[in-house]
């Protein structure tokens, strides 16, 4: 986790101003860990435990990644029999840590992992309608009539319309090669609107979610924490 000063994070925790709280430290009323802290510039990390006057400040740091999900991994927080997308990120040794939304075992691509539950629930929000864009390899030819079908909406169920998807075409061929803007998160639908028309998805990666773009360096299976600019815009 994130390291921080011991006196700036009990200042933040509104325990003094950071003079009272450096007075606090030097007098011993502060223990990290069981340990009374006698520095003020002590680094600490969301896993340490801090106590005041022996009560325990909690504080509850947010941390962002972005992975590229590789092919072959579930999209759970914790799993006793197959490796999840958290137990790619080292630092999920803590416990909080889980992915936004779901991509399917065989998905590649954008997966936001975070203890934010808010920013979750912003993201996946049935009402939002935050737009995710997919790159998708397909067998048959994608054509114009296909295009009309996706900004129509498909019939995925008896009482279940997609909205409009925006569908343009990389290439078109034996294999067809396109991009897919969906606003919903429909179980396997990218997948299924294809079906309705008549075609297999033999690939698809994920490459924006919102705001936030996959950083096309990271490799299947590697990631990076966002930047503070990716954050505020998610928000
Ligand atoms: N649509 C799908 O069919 N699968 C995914 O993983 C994501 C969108």
């Amino acid at each position: 986790g994130e390291y921080l000063r011991l006196d700036k994070y009990l200042a933040d925790m509104g325990i003094g101003t950071r003079s009272e709280v450096k007075g606090y430290i030097r007098k011993g009323r502060v223990k990290i860990n069981g340990q009374v802290a006698k520095q003020p510039e002590s680094k600490i990390t969301s896993e340490d435990k801090i106590t005041f006057d022996e009560r325990v400040i909690s504080y509850i740091v947010t941390e962002y990644f972005m992975l590229n999900k590789p092919a072959g991994v579930v999209s759970a927080s914790r799993d006793k029999f197959a490796s999840t997308v958290v137990d790619l990120i080292e630092e999920g040794k803590r416990k909080d840590l889980f992915p936004v939304g779901r991509l399917d075992k065989d998905t590649e691509g954008l997966l936001i992992i975070t203890n934010d539950g808010d920013l979750a629930h912003r993201l996946l929000s049935p009402k939002k309608h935050v737009k995710k864009l997919y790159f998708a390899r397909v067998q048959g030819r994608v054509a114009e009539a296909d295009i009309n079908r996706f900004q129509e909406g498909i019939n995925l169920e008896e009482d279940f319309t997609t909205l409009p998807a925006e569908l343009e075409i990389i290439s078109s061929g034996e294999e067809s090669e396109v991009l897919v803007t969906i606003s919903e998160g429909k179980f396997h639908q990218i997948k299924r609107m294809f079906e309705a028309v008549g075609k297999e998805v033999l690939y698809l990666k994920r490459l924006q979610m919102g705001t936030l773009a996959l950083d096309e360096s990271l490799n299947p299976g590697e990631y990076r924490k966002l930047t503070d600019e990716e954050i505020q815009l998610l928000q």
